[in-house]
């Protein structure tokens, strides 16, 4: 009989997989519904011999040197750092907005004054939400907030979400902040890298152990029977312990409603081009369906006269649809209500470990997930 089950082969899983496994020396069975392990960030080699990401460009990044270190055990890494270029009023300029969008945008004779007011107000080298910049009272600085606001956020926040900026956590917006410097690079952060044989070998190593069970193509509604008190597993008692990183309103049947999800789908296609586009991701915030286009040979660049991208569509996210993927929460006071129901329930349920971005309902970058998931195996497991 395995030590553990865990729902769920992305990074969350996988992490408590390797750990429970090599640390702890015990038995795991992973169920995971679709044909792969990785979650979504699984990768392949596509037909013109480029590594693509079926669920979207995931570029690693990290300021925890632990985090880096811990994932840095199962792959070497392409020094990659991302830059993205938005199609603004016909130009394709530096995403996150920054001050040298700013002088690609606006008219000389007005941007250096903006520039001076920005950094008085402000400081240099600075990240600002674009709802905080709306707050400012400067008039020049409030005309300034309005035209990013137009040009970058409302439409593509629409676009993606389905709401207005002011209509969802700040959180959202403050992912994309305003960026007082020259630095076009869209991550800071002290680590950054696409891991050298991609994101699926890094999984394959993490999880090579003969502790560890993997049954792809396997809901856990089909084997398991939970009913939260008494587990069964194909029809026999289970006494171990779970770990469940799929979505929690599905773990309790939806008794307090379901919880909405915006989804992605990807149309990949092949251009007879070196390179179609400057750098990985182009957004369309202002044109066009689609938010983004990326272009996957930035990141692992090979001499080919053929090129992969894959256009991004959002919306809105149904269960009943088959093949549909729930992929971000939908941060809102609304859904917070009942996710927090959720919380609560799951809190008097003994041997469940629920964690990662759909039973605890939030957006984690795959640092925080992965940090998240050592702190759980340090706090929760591992004295057990
Ligand atoms: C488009 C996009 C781009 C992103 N880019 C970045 C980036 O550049 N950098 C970054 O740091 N992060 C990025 N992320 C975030 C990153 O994908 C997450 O941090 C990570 O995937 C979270 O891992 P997880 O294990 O919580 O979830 P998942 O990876 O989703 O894993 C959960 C797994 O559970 C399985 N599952 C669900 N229900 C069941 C069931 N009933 N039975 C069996 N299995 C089930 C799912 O199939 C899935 O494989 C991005 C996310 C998206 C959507």
């Amino acid at each position: 009989m395995f030590d553990y089950i865990i729902v769920g082969a992305g990074l969350a899983g996988s992490v408590l997989a390797e750990r429970i496994t090599n640390i702890l020396g015990k038995k795991v069975l992973i169920l995971e519904k679709r044909n792969h392990i990785g979650g979504n960030c699984y990768d392949y080699i596509d037909k013109n011999g480029i590594q693509v990401h079926k669920y979207g460009p995931h570029i690693f990044r990290t300021d925890l040197k632990h985090i880096y270190d811990y994932l840095s055990q199962f792959t070497d890494w392409n020094l990659y750092q991302h830059e993205v270029l938005g199609l603004i009023d016909g130009k394709k300029v530096p995403i996150p907005f920054n001050l040298n969008t700013l002088h690609e945008l606006l008219p000389e004779n007005l941007v250096e004054q903006l520039e001076k007011q920005l950094i008085e107000h402000f400081g240099f080298d600075v990240k600002v939400p674009i709802l905080e910049l709306k707050k400012t009272q400067d008039k020049d600085l409030k005309f300034l907030a309005d035209f990013i606001y137009q040009k970058v956020f409302l439409n593509y926040t629409m676009k993606q979400w389905g709401f207005k900026p002011e209509d969802l956590d700040p959180s959202v917006t403050g992912r994309v902040p305003v960026y007082i410097s020259k630095d076009n690079r869209y991550f800071q952060d002290k680590y950054q890298g696409i891991p050298k044989e991609g994101y699926t070998k890094l999984f394959e190593k993490m999880l090579d152990s003969p502790n560890i069970k993997i049954m792809l193509n396997t809901d856990y509604n089909e084997i398991m029977e939970i009913n939260p008190c008494e587990i069964s597993l194909f029809d026999k008692k289970y006494d171990g312990k779970i770990i469940f990183t799929g979505e929690i309103d599905e773990f309790f049947k939806y008794k307090y409603g379901k919880l909405p999800y915006r989804s992605l789908s990807f149309k990949f296609e092949t251009i007879k081009k070196e390179y179609f586009q400057e750098v990985a991701t182009v957004n369309y915030p202002n044109n066009n369906d689609f938010t983004r286009i990326t272009e996957f040979k930035h990141f692992k660049p090979i001499k080919t006269n053929k090129t992969s991208i894959a256009k991004e569509y959002s919306h809105e996210y149904d269960k009943n649809v088959k093949g549909d993927i729930p992929y971000y929460p939908i941060p809102r006071d609304k859904n917070s209500e009942i996710y927090e129901k959720y919380k609560n329930e799951a809190q008097t349920v003994e041997n469940v470990i629920f964690i990662g971005r759909l039973a605890e309902y939030r957006y984690y970058s795959m640092d925080n997930v992965i940090e998240s998931a050592l702190k759980v195996f340090k706090e929760k497991i591992i004295n057990e």
